[in-house]
């Protein structure tokens, strides 16, 4: 199936839970369903049996595929997990609590916590970003209209009540954004190493904390003289990503709570690097997210 998957054809394919269920099944198992407890494969099914469908020969205990994912204490059917899982990926901005609890039909807590544990299961990291790369350093939280003033305010420290984010981005490839304490020397360095892999070309704007940068191929260009483009030496592929995930905070949710903001950039980003060419193949990247991650509640507001 190629492009994204339309509404219509995504009813089509999971027109209830029955159809949701396998597809999560098929997901996590394969064709060789094992127990979540032991490990065996020597199950059984027993469809009368809800919610646990499936029985270990091996360790007696009974099991479903939500056993051991962050499922697990959900009573959320997995028909509305599957949607929910599809609107995140295709709004391009985002859902906001209040919209999902309105197409699920559940709470808007319910809605918020089923969005977290969704955006926990995209949290899933690649390897190291390669070859040609852009990093840029950006601010959330706060006032929305002080952006432009903060985003000038290169000393390490940024503006009072902002959090800063790194986002690196791959010229031909995939974007990685993450919260870091403080945009000096040795925050930046690090962001770069752990994510860029050794001898790969970077480029970023003239921040200080990137002077001084080892084992790369360092270019900038000099934002605060009006220079944006050089050559090959830009960073608008991943000014591009902040563009969309301020769009996205200040249309969708409004306000991102420091706390999960590493959450709700990770699903900018997933959504960038997944939700391109297939939908359907997203999902199905998700819910493999989803499958031997665990998050409580209390986890969440603690
Ligand atoms: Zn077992």
């Amino acid at each position: 199936m190629n492009g994204s998957l339309s509404l219509y054809e995504f009813y089509q394919k999971f027109p209830g839970e029955a159809e949701a269920v396998a597809f999560f099944e098929q997901k996590r198992w394969g064709d060789n369903i094992w127990c979540p407890h032991c490990g065996s494969e020597d199950t059984r099914r027993i469809p009368s049996q809800k919610p646990m469908p499936h029985r270990c020969r091996e360790c007696r205990k009974h099991f479903s595929v939500r056993t051991g994912t962050v499922m697990a204490e959900s009573r959320i059917p997995l028909h509305k997990w599957l949607l929910a899982t599809y609107m995140l990926l295709t709004a391009r901005k985002g859902v906001s609590s209040v919209q999902l609890a309105k197409e699920l039909g559940v709470t808007q807590k319910t809605a918020w916590f089923l969005e977290h544990r969704i955006r926990r299961a995209m949290e899933h990291r690649g390897g190291l970003l390669s070859g040609e790369v852009e990093i840029d350093e950006s601010y959330f939280g706060g006032k929305e209209k002080n952006k432009h003033e903060s985003k000038r305010q290169h000393q390490g420290r940024g503006p009072v009540g902002k959090q800063p984010v790194v986002g690196i981005k791959e010229r031909k490839g995939k974007v990685r954004a993450f919260p870091v304490a403080v945009t000096d020397k040795v925050h930046l360095q690090a962001a770069v190493i752990e994510n860029v892999k050794r001898g790969s070309t970077v480029y970023s704007d003239q921040h200080p904390g990137y002077i001084g940068l080892k084992g790369y191929d360092h270019a900038s260009v000099a934002h605060s003289v009006g220079e944006y483009v050089r050559g090959r030496v830009h960073t608008n592929g991943i000014e591009s990503f902040w563009a969309l995930l301020k769009r996205g905070y200040v249309g969708t949710h409004h306000w991102m709570s420091v706390k999960h903001l590493h959450r709700y950039v990770n699903e900018f980003a997933f959504r960038q690097n997944e939700g391109r060419d297939n939908s359907l193949h997203s999902i199905g990247k998700t819910i493999e997210g989803m499958i031997g991650c665990r998050m409580t509640y209390q986890e969440l507001i603690s």
